[in-house]
């Protein structure tokens, strides 16, 4: 007899069997239809050994101390800063664009000129929404901030998504914002890093307790009738829990091309963006973010692609207010079930969560919804 049966082994999922066996000393079953633990986060050595995020690559950055130091009784840290570059009329340039990559693409006088103008109206420092910067009505702001939009935000924006970015929601455009510094770091948060030896080390510890056990290859309504439990602690799609009762929730997919190059580093620096060439959005070159030392190294193309449910992953939510009112429409009958059933995590949700965020999510599930605190 368990006392959850948690379907999905991802951060929502292992954190929750974690705080369940450790904090209530319950019995807790992972039911994980991969064949492998660590959800997204997943990292495996490939055929040369080189370590790779099978679903893109993961940097862990935080504003949450309590968040970093929860994560911190799992893994040890390679310090590691993010940056990337956009490839923008033959010349790469820092991302989020700042003040560097202004140096970079204009003639050093008018570059000056603009930062002067950047740094008079918003003040060293700011960040600004790419569609606060276009309420610039004339002159050089102006230039600049449709040279940016078209340059730097549309084609990814349009790729990434597959439609007009005006369709899509402003906060997608506004997590990367215009940087007035010359700071290059693409996360600023205050703790960041990869876990030593990988995430799905870092997995194996935080379920590694005799309270818990994990069953992989197998779709937790395979488990319903041949298991007894109490409760159940969802974190697959929530369309499907309820049989796509009101219509299936659109998602945006990803297809990746693994690529081994015989040197020991092929890229400028961990991510190079292509807003307005290729069919893909970005390479990432591994090594990079996990700091390994190897004669070879291994690249991942990103190509955005329609989601096509049973061929390939549900990756991005599509922000729309039409997807959000189908959203809520499951949010309710999720309500019904309140008593029985927890809903969390990205897919759970219907949200787009960075790894802290759904360890925050899921603590608080732990702490208000199963302990009553
Ligand atoms: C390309 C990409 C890059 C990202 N990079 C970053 C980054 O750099 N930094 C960051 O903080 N965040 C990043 N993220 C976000 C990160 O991946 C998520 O925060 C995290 O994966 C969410 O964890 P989760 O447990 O909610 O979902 P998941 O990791 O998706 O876990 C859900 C699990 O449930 C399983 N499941 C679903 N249905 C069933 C079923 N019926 N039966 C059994 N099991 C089932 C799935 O197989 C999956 O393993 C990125 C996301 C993407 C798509």
């Amino acid at each position: 007899m368990f006392d959850y049966l948690i379907t999905g082994a991802g951060f929502a999922g292992c954190v929750l069997a974690e705080r369940i066996a450790t904090q209530l000393d319950k019995r807790v079953l992972i039911v994980e239809k991969r064949n492998h633990i660590g959800g997204n986060a997943y990292d495996y050595y490939d055929e040369n050994g080189i370590l790779i995020h099978k679903y893109g690559p993961h940097i862990f950055h935080t504003n949450a101390r309590r968040l970093w130091d929860y994560i911190g009784n799992f893994t040890r840290w390679e310090m590691y800063q993010h940056n990337v570059a956009a490839s923008i009329e033959g010349k790469e340039i820092p991302l989020p664009f700042n003040l560097n990559s202004i140096s970079k693409l204009f003639p050093q006088r008018f570059a000056e000129k603009l930062e002067d103008l950047l740094i008079g109206q918003y003040g060293y420092g700011a960040k600004i929404p790419i569609l606060t910067l276009q309420n610039q009505t004339s002159g050089d702001l102006k230039f600049l901030a449709d040279f940016i939009y078209k340059n730097v935000f549309y084609g990814y924006t349009a790729k990434q998504w597959g439609v007009e970015p005006d369709q899509i929601d402003a906060s997608v455009t506004a997590r990367v914002p215009v940087f007035v510094s010359r700071d290059n770091r693409y996360f600023q948060d205050e703790w960041q890093g990869i876990p030593s030896g990988g995430y799905t080390r870092m997995f194996e510890r935080m379920i590694n307790h005799r309270n818990i056990q994990i069953l992989l290859n197998a779709d937790y309504r395979s488990v319903l009738e041949l298991i007894p439990f109490n409760k159940i602690i969802y974190t697959g799609p929530i369309d499907a829990y309820f049989d796509y009762m009101h219509g299936e929730l659109p998602y945006r997919s990803l297809r990746f091309e693994l690529e081994t190059a015989e040197a020991e580093y092929v890229l400028p620096c961990g991510t190079v963006n292509y807003p307005n060439d290729y069919a893909l959005t970005r390479r990432t070159e591994f090594k990079r973010l996990t700091g390994q030392k190897h004669a070879k190294t291994t690249i991942a193309a990103e190509y955005p692609e329609p989601y096509r449910r049973g061929e390939n992953e549900p990756y991005y939510p599509i922000p729309q207010p039409k997807n959000a009112e189908l959203y809520r429409k499951y949010e309710l009958e999720a309500e019904k079930i309140a008593g029985s059933t927890h809903f969390v995590g990205r897919l759970a949700n219907y949200r787009y969560y960075n790894m802290d965020q759904v360890i925050a999510k899921a603590l608080t599930v732990f702490e208000k919804d199963i302990c009553g605190k």
